[in-house]
């Protein structure tokens, strides 16, 4: 769960998914000084405000921070420039690891998620998967101490009156003795334990399942996953439907990804959709909605509303699609095929973590330093790949993890001999006369790079009056790089029109 209430940073944070991440010349601004002086002012005054009234004096001054954490505010003022694309964001979420692990925890916890069914009546690989891409299944829940990360959001810079409601909050977990104060660590905006909760998520719905006595998400898997489907149940979880389903448009057909604009299934018939694998759609859903994550050439869903709860717990349709499309695969118990039937519209698809951890350790070997290996994709690993690409002469240098630059890396694939290395399909072993690597032709919300649609070839002859939104030519000769602009449109830019 993240910051639903910071709804253009949310987005921003939720598209380029778990890890935060940026170009080089994109890196996080520097932390902030913060007046200590100030912080402990600010706190002296919140310990006798309203919003602290149930907080008692002995548990507001036990966990009173000594000084502020700079670096939370320079997370909530972070807007990275790259973004991950819908397919490298369902790629890193939704891999063979994920759905493996995803199947052993269905065994393990069968018992309690068959309770937890019966008690608010949420499937259980629906569970599953809010705790597969929320935490990974219980292994990443962050590490910043949340009263540091709370109290310095609560005095410094914008949201502080919603930031200190969160810290009241946690004090009064703490307080009521739900939670250890050793166990209070987070997301640098505060969310928290197996499912991530917000502090005021957890007061409003957190459940104690095993009896003990306390509602401890951080430790209690039963606590946590029936916390989940009680978000679900109270978010309007509709019991015995699907999530949604992959479906296949008909030919010309075209309308706008539009997920709240439910109708029947019976008029999604009539406008000839079928399932994707060309089966009639089954009549299991009451309402569902269009959903193109990638324009009208990509994977196609029709979505009810428990889709919705799932984007109710994280405001970004592609997080609510790996929560969804982990949840089918965990069903099925195939981790095999992590794609779906219809293609994403990109020549150069995403990877999963294992090729991520095998792009580090060759980078490593190259003699990169890009930290550890962890197969998460982050700033390191980012300006390797560009630094690598740069120096290899591969262009777009953009930083990217996608199959491609897998297989260039770890393939150790020749480089054409003959070629000067203006052709980035050559540095991957393409043949000479092939298309140059086309980047994605939509961005993660489904808005059209491809806005022109003139005739292939013709910049070259009247290269001063094309936009700087381009089709990419079929000549072999013109080259893109992507930019992402302020407003998190990606765009392709000819390299000698500059960005
Ligand atoms: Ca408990």
């Amino acid at each position: 769960m993240r910051l639903t209430h910071l709804s253009t940073l949310s987005l921003l944070t939720a598209a380029i998914g778990l890890s935060l991440a940026s170009t080089a010349q994109a890196a996080k601004p520097e932390a902030p000084n913060l007046s200590n002086a100030q912080f402990q002012q600010c706190l002296d005054g919140l310990k006798s405000s309203s919003k602290f009234r149930g907080v008692d004096s002995f548990t507001f001054n036990n966990y009173r921070p000594t000084q502020p954490d700079p670096s939370v505010i320079q997370s909530l003022n972070y807007q990275p420039e790259f973004q991950k694309d819908v397919w490298d964001y369902l790629s890193s979420l939704v891999d063979t690891e994920r759905v493996e692990d995803g199947i052993r925890a269905k065994r393990q916890w069968a018992d309690t998620l068959r309770q937890i069914e019966s008690r608010y009546g949420v499937k259980p690989e629906h569970v599953l998967g809010v705790w597969g891409v929320e935490s990974n299944f219980g292994k990443t829940l962050g590490k910043k101490p949340l009263f540091e990360s709370l109290a310095t959001l609560s005095c410094f810079d914008r949201r502080q009156s919603y930031f200190q409601g969160e810290y009241a909050n946690a004090l009064k977990i703490v307080q009521n003795g739900d939670i250890a104060p050793s166990d209070m660590t987070g997301s640098w905006a505060g969310a928290f334990g197996q499912t991530q909760f917000m502090p005021s998520t957890f007061l409003e719905l957190a459940v104690d399942f095993d009896g003990d006595g306390r509602r401890d998400l951080v430790n209690s898997v039963p606590d946590a996953l029936a916390s989940t489907a009680k978000f679900l149940d109270k978010r309007g979880y509709r019991s015995g439907e699907p999530w949604g389903y992959e479906v296949k448009l008909p030919s010309g057909f075209w309308a706008a990804s539009n997920r709240k604009d439910k109708k029947s299934i019976s008029h999604w018939r009539n406008q000839g959709l079928t399932l994707a694998n060309g089966s009639s759609l089954p009549s299991n859903l009451s309402s569902a909605g269009l959903l193109l994550p990638a324009g009208k050439d990509g994977p196609a869903f029709l979505v009810g509303k428990n889709f919705d709860t799932f984007y109710s717990y994280n405001a970004s349709e592609s997080y609510a699609l790996a929560i969804a499309h982990l949840s089918d695969l965990i069903t099925k118990e195939n981790s095999s095929k992590t794609d779906f039937i219809t293609a994403w519209p990109t020549d150069d698809p995403g990877i999963g973590r294992q090729e991520s951890r095998d792009i580090q350790q060759a980078l490593l070997n190259a003699g990169y330093d890009i930290g550890e290996v962890d197969g998460i994709i982050g700033d390191n690993t980012r300006t390797a790949i560009m630094q690598y690409q740069s120096s290899r002469g591969i262009f777009p240098a953009d930083g990217r993890a996608g199959q491609k630059f897998h297989r260039l890396i770890v393939g150790n694939s020749a480089p054409s001999s003959s070629n000067s290395g203006n052709q980035y399909g050559n540095q991957y072993g393409q043949p000479t006369n092939s298309l140059p690597l086309n980047p994605a032709t939509a961005d993660r919300m489904g808005q059209l790079i491809q806005q022109q649609s003139s005739a292939p070839n013709s910049y070259s002859s009247q290269p001063s009056t094309r936009p700087t939104a381009v089709t990419p030519s079929t000549s072999s000769n013109t080259r893109y790089r992507r930019v992402t602009g302020a407003d998190g449109v990606v765009k392709l830019v000819r390299v000698d029109e500059g960005s």
